[in-house]
């Protein structure tokens, strides 16, 4: 990688978050989850950028703006890889890895078409019963959503 390069994927930021190592091509998905699209800061992201770890990642960085725990393990499920860089006065001050959550509401919807969340307005709500395979148990119906299943609301 030239030195042109290296600034291009690492463009500072004074403050905020850097999201990096999410999954080429979920970046978009990562925006949406975040409310991103409704975010009134900076915000700067690429897709499909060269990694040493990944192959192809993506990275978005949000000026001004920190996650909490609960929104960072939101996007569990379409960048489970990512780690969340904190940035003031341009230095990292802390990196946070996404954990699965034990509980996923609204994100994702139901795979039953029966379920009252499908049919009521009714948001959606899951245990994940299987971190690694990704199986949301649907808190209504009682059916299980896996990971080819989800589709996001
Ligand atoms: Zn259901």
């Amino acid at each position: 990688m030239n030195k042109d390069q290296r600034h291009l994927n690492v463009t500072a930021i004074e403050n905020g978050t850097v999201i990096d190592h999410i999954p080429a091509n979920n970046v978009f998905k990562v925006l949406h989850i975040l409310n991103l699209e409704n975010n009134k800061n900076q915000v700067l992201f690429g897709d499909n950028l060269d990694s040493k770890k990944y192959g192809k990642k993506g990275i978005i960085k949000v000026s001004n703006t920190y996650f909490a725990a609960n929104e960072i393990n939101k996007i569990a499920l379409v960048a489970p890889t990512a780690t969340f860089i904190e940035i003031k006065d341009f230095e990292v001050v802390t990196k946070k890895q996404v954990q699965v959550p034990d509980h996923i509401q609204r994100i994702v919807k139901c795979f039953n078409p029966n379920c009252i969340t499908n049919v009521e307005c009714v948001p959606s709500k899951f245990n994940v019963v299987d971190k690694t395979e990704m199986k949301l148990l649907c808190h209504y119906c009682e059916k299980i959503t896996s990971k080819n299943n989800i589709v996001f609301v």
